[in-house]
Order: structure tokens, then sequence, then C-alpha cells
């Protein structure tokens, strides 16, 4: 497969004229591994679960195979993706528009709560390509705005995180058995735990597994470290602890930009707080802001208006922004797949990045410990002091 994309491009997946424009404009010039194996068998109109880490570049896939199917003189509501936070949302509509840039006339638009239901009829009445929460697409539906009988292609991005026990299943249960029986499915997921393939084979035809084979590239350039922390039986303790590490870090390395992940999202906020006030412009973004504020923060980390950004695992999904190339668990997550996730928002595509995890010495040292068994990590110590070439 390595070999097979050095010398593929876009062109020689037989893709319409406006799609490889479009490609060539945003900068996509060959097709990432999982493109390479999944475009083509979408195209084909096979229902694909598609597993593949973060990063890999899975927008595209199915952004490149609604596209190239869409008939923009009809206009109706032709494909459908659902995904699981409005900033994913809002992020597949960029790539989307970038891609669909050279189609004349293409309509593609995201629903999310938080804005006004009138404002979304109006642009229901033109718009090919939806794309939304699950919330706010049941919602359309119900309402009689968003007319399901054109919908060809079915799209769930992160769909591990859409179907996860507790949160979006009854909703896309019922968005599921509104749309037409004859159409397209896909699924895209970083992991593929029990809960999705129970639903998916409910939902899908004889689907197509499309999987990279491990030992692809991904994460490859990415070094990632621990450093144990004392254990203080006050959390307040220990979240000033990792808090002085983190600067020490901070003022030895040249990163670009960071993301910090907290467990905890009181805590988020004020260590932006704290950044901020020591010269370290940081914003935070957490399941407690508005969507405003939450597009905002993500907008300023985007247009470099800021160096760190704060999240909790509300928020940490697909946050796709290039310039990172240090990520921080200032806490251990809970499950190795929440690791896999927050360190896949650095060194995106191959390039290098750096991830460090702060641990209490115990408890959150060894579950540090399960997650780097369970994933093979190349797990090293952070060297103390902290070397000038680290990264
Ligand atoms: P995933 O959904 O698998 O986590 P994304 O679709 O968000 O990954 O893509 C990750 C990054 O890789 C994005 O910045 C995207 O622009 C970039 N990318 C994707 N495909 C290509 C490609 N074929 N060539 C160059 N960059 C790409
Ligand atoms: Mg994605």
């Amino acid at each position: 497969d390595v070999l097979l994309s050095e010398v593929v491009d876009f062109a020689s997946l037989l893709l319409s004229q406006p799609v490889i424009e479009g490609l060539t404009a945003s900068g996509f010039q060959k097709p990432s591994p999982i493109q390479l194996k999944a475009i083509p068998l979408g195209r084909c109109g096979l229902d694909l679960i598609v597993q593949a880490k973060s990063g890999t570049g899975k927008t595209c896939v199915f952004a490149t195979i609604a596209l190239d199917s869409l008939v923009t003189e009809n206009m109706t509501t032709q494909v459908l993706v659902l995904a699981p936070t409005r900033e994913i949302a809002v992020q597949i509509h960029s790539v989307v528009t970038a891609i669909g840039s050279a189609m004349e006339s293409l309509e593609c638009h995201v629903f999310i709560g938080g804005t006004p239901v009138s404002q979304d009829k109006a642009r229901l009445k033109k718009c090919h390509i939806a794309i939304g929460s699950p919330g706010r697409i049941k919602q359309l539906i119900e309402l009689g705005f968003l007319l399901t009988s054109s919908i060809r292609l079915f799209v769930l991005d992160e769909a591990d995180k859409l179907l996860e026990e507790g949160s979006f299943q009854d909703q896309i249960n019922w968005i599921y058995s509104s749309l037409p029986a004859n159409k397209q499915m896909l699924a895209l997921s970083a992991t593929y735990p029990e809960s999705l393939a129970q639903h998916l084979t409910r939902y899908m035809r004889d689907p197509t597994f499309v999987r990279l084979n491990p030992t692809d590239p991904g994460l490859i350039g990415l070094k990632q470290y621990y450093k144990v922390v004392r254990s203080h039986s006050m959390p307040h303790k220990i979240f000033e602890e990792k808090v002085q590490h983190l600067f020490e870090l901070f003022s030895k390395i040249p990163f670009n930009q960071a993301l910090v992940f907290s467990n905890l999202h009181t805590r988020a906020q004020h260590l932006a707080d704290i950044l901020t006030s020591k010269g370290l412009p940081a914003v935070c973004i957490s399941g407690g802001l508005s969507q405003d504020q939450r597009l905002e923060a993500m907008s300023k980390l985007k247009q470099y208006q800021c160096r760190v950004l704060i999240s909790t695992d509300l928020t940490s999904r697909g946050i796709d922004a290039e310039k990172v190339n240090l990520v921080i668990n200032l806490d251990v997550p809970n499950d190795w797949e929440t690791y896999m996730h927050r360190i896949g928002r650095a060194g995106r595509f191959g390039t290098h990045g750096l991830a460090v995890t702060y641990c209490c010495h115990g408890e959150e040292e060894n579950k540090m410990m399960a997650i780097a068994q369970k994933c093979s990590l190349n797990l090293c110590c952070l060297p103390d002091p902290i070397p000038p070439g680290l990264m």
C-alpha cells in the first residue's frame, strides 16, 4: 500500500473533473493510504466501515465519495452527514466546501443546536449536503424541513462516539428509520468497539471493512513521554504541581501550538486563566461554554491568536489544528481510546510532534502503564532536566 500511494494520485482514482480540481485546490495531491483504499470502494456504492487512526484523512474519504456522486442540478438533499460535536460538523463543512469548490452551485450547510430553526428551514430549501448533530437533524426531519426522500448517502463520522452507550443511539435510530431503505452508508471511526459493531450490523447491508494495517504511518513522528509527579492527598496540590511542570515544559520546548487536556472542565478554565496571566495566550474549550464561545476559541487557535488550547474530552474529538505539535495530558485519560484520540491531535499526517502525559505516582501512573501496554506505545520517561533538543 505504501508503494502504491507513492505512485497513485487522485486523478488516477477516476474521480470527476471538478472533484479532482477541488482536491488540488485544497492542497491534496496524493491520496493517503486510507483514502486510496476506501474511496474506490465507496464509489462502487458499497456500505463501508472505515477504521483508521486520527489524522489519517477520513474526512476527505467521505467528502470525496459524497461530492463525486452528487447531482447538483437536482436541488434536493442527497447526502446526510452526522457528527458528534458542533466543532466537527463545522470542520467537515469546511472540507466539503473546499473539495467541492469547483462544483458550480454546490449547496452544503451545517445544522447544529444553538441557532434558530427558522434559519435552518430557509437554508434547507437549497441544500445538497446536510451536515449536523443528531439532535438538530432529527428535529428538522420531524418538523418536515429536512426532506429525506432523496437522500442516497448517509455518513456517520466518528461513529464510535455517535453510537457510544448513552450518547445519540436513540436519535440515530430514529433518523435511520426515516431515511429511504435504498441508500449507501459510510461509518468512519478511529476505534471499533463492541457497541459500534452491534449497531452497524443492524444498519448496514453486508458492509465492507476498510482498515489500515497497524504499521501504517499515522502517528509516526510523534514522540510520547510521561512524567510522574508526587502524589498528594489534596487534589489542588496535585494540580499545582502538574501546572508547575507544565510551565517548565513550555519554557524549554520550542513548540508551535499546544493542546492541553484536563479531565475536569472547571480545571480547564482555571488553567487557561493562569497561563494567560503569565504571558502565554491560552483559551479553553469545554462543554460548559456556549456554542459561539466554543467556535470562537477554535478559530482563535486556527488563526494563531492563541498558542495553547485547553480542552476536556467532550470537545477533543476531531479538533484539527495543523500547527499543533504538542499535546499534554494534565491527567491520564480513563481509557486507551481517549488517549489515542487526544494524542492524535499532534503529529497530524506524519509531521513531528510531542505528547507528554503527567501522572501521579501510584494509581494514575498504573493507569498510564496499562494504556501503554494495551496500545503497544513507545512511551518514554520525560528526561529531567528537559534537554533543549527534545522536540
Ligand atoms: P481524521 O478524520 O482521520 O482524523 P482528517 O480528515 O481530519 O483526519 O485529516 C487530518 C489532516 O490531514 C487534515 O489536516 C487534512 O487536511 C490532512 N489531509 C487529509 N488528507 C490529505 C491528503 N490526501 N493530502 C494531504 N493532507 C491531507
Ligand atoms: Mg475525522
